[in-house]
């Protein structure tokens, strides 16, 4: 039998596309394999968002080469049509192919399940974790950011089905999945037809109705969705949310500049007054939700002011956590065109200011939770048996078990008495109430509250 073995870099698109590929390749007979170096097949799903994730790939593509001359090597993922890139490592790749015509690879025949079907999101895919599961609801982007690749690597914004995407969940939901993570780049410019029977035209539901309707399915779970864009971001769906009772209290809300000129130089067609308000808005509607984002620093022209005017922003909005990056000129991007005039240790200092006033605001955002008792998804277990998982507002909690701790027998009646007491590692994808007795600027500490799993 032949093995496959996929690299992933990148973000949760990326990772959900590997969960297809892994399917398409495992439905072609191949096996998976953890050994990079003897694999028959090496898929690389690549990542173009910033240098750094670029450059992994040109040492490695070519050191799996060395190593396994018989291997064949795939790329795809945000560089396939970067050619630049085609032309430095032609030599290396086998088969270069964007994710979308994944399913155009010309392997084997196509074994289980009959015909390979055209569009790559139908594929079934081969979940990595057995409780979390992320549900693309359409690829690619309308938006053109000016620094970001996205719609050039991904293509122009395709929806899938709201009928799909439901039927993908409620399968989830029936094998006991306890996380579902809906994800698109811009998840509220969705648009559907009304399931089951769509009428002919276009643009019936939008994103607020296809979350109510995750919403309403039967079960014992939580939703997440990642991510939203502000400039599309309706009162409607504040409403949804506000009003749910499995959407976590969550939102992904990416700023990336707080200075109305480099918004508009970065095209993100929204105003810092605009995001203001919409803060304002989810704060008022859902008081406990956590709020994260996304900030780039030293795009190109950027001044000490203007990078000011973010830190206050910062300051005001006071967010849970931010992914604070330094900016990347990107080939094939409008901004790629600007001078990339901010010095890189200019950036560290401006990153540096930031992530200090985030370390504070997540900190006094965390010190509320002292002594609350929250439900937590068990993500798993550390090399000192203590648990870590995530509260709906996605904060990430050490959980120490105590008695828990021990290992248990495992099969019923070998020692009565003990086993309705579940090891911890039978915790994992489970949702448990943990007290929390510590905050910290990036996660909480807690104990496991006992009572409710002794069954
Ligand atoms: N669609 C999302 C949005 O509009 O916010 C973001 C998707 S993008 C793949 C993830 C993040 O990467 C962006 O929010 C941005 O902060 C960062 N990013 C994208 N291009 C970048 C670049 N050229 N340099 C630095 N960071 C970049
Ligand atoms: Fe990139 Fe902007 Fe689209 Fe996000 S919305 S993927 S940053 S172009």
């Amino acid at each position: 039998m032949k093995t496959y073995h996929i690299i992933t870099i990148g973000c949760q698109m990326n990772k959900s596309d590997s969960e297809r590929m892994a399917s398409l390749l495992e439905k072609q007979g191949y096996k998976k394999t953890d050994k990079k170096y003897q694999s028959d097949l090496v898929v690389v799903n690549t990542c173009g968002i910033r240098q750094m994730a670029e450059d992994r790939i040109y040492g490695l593509i070519p050191a799996i080469k060395k190593a396994n001359k018989k291997a064949k090597i795939i790329l795809t993922g945000c560089l396939v049509n970067r050619k630049d890139v085609k032309n430095r490592l032609k030599k290396y790749v086998d088969v270069w192919k964007p994710i979308n015509e994944i399913t155009k690879i010309p392997l084997a025949p196509f074994i289980k399940g009959g015909k390979c079907p055209n569009d790559y999101l139908k594929i079934e895919p081969k979940y990595e974790s057995k409780f979390s599961a992320y549900v693309p609801i359409g690829n690619g982007c309308n938006n053109f950011c000016s620094y970001c690749v996205v719609p050039y690597a991904r293509g122009r914004e395709v929806c899938r089905p709201a009928k799909e995407i439901l039927a993908e969940v409620k399968k989830l939901v029936k094998n006991d999945y306890k996380e579902i993570v809906l994800i698109a780049q811009n998840v509220n410019s969705y648009k559907s037809q009304i399931p089951p029977n769509p009428p002919l035209s276009r643009g019936d539901i939008d994103f607020a109705d296809l979350l109510k309707m995750v919403d309403e399915i039967k079960g014992d779970f939580w939703i997440r969705f990642i991510t939203s864009h502000p400039k599309d971001m309706s009162d409607k769906l504040i409403k949804v949310i506000a009003g749910s009772k499995k959407i976590c209290h969550h939102i992904h809300l990416p700023i990336q500049a707080g200075d109305d000129k480099i918004l508009a130089l970065m095209n993100r067609k929204y105003t810092v007054a605009h995001y203001k308000s919409l803060i304002k808005k989810i704060r008022k509607a859902i008081p406990d939700a956590s709020i994260t984002t996304d900030i780039i620093v030293g795009f190109p022209s950027e001044t000490k002011k203007q990078s000011n005017n973010t830190a206050k922003l910062m300051k005001e909005t006071k967010f849970d956590l931010a992914y604070v990056v330094r900016y990347s000129p990107r080939p094939g991007t409008a901004s790629f065109k600007l001078i990339d005039n901010v010095s890189l240790s200019e950036k560290k200092v401006r990153e540096n200011k930031l992530t200090k006033i985030l370390s504070s605001t997540a900190l006094a955002n965390n010190k509320k939770y002292l002594g609350k008792i929250v439900k937590v998804l068990v993500e798993g277990e550390n090399k000192r048996d203590e648990l870590f998982g995530s509260t709906e507002t996605a904060k990430i909690v050490k959980i120490s078990t105590g008695d828990f701790n021990q290992r248990l027998p495992r099969s019923p009646g070998s020692s009565p008495g003990l086993k309705a007491l579940p090891r911890n590692d039978s915790l994992v994808g489970r949702f448990v109430d943990v007290k929390i007795i510590k905050a910290k600027d990036f996660g909480l500490e807690g104990k496991l509250v006992k009572k409710k799993l002794l069954v």
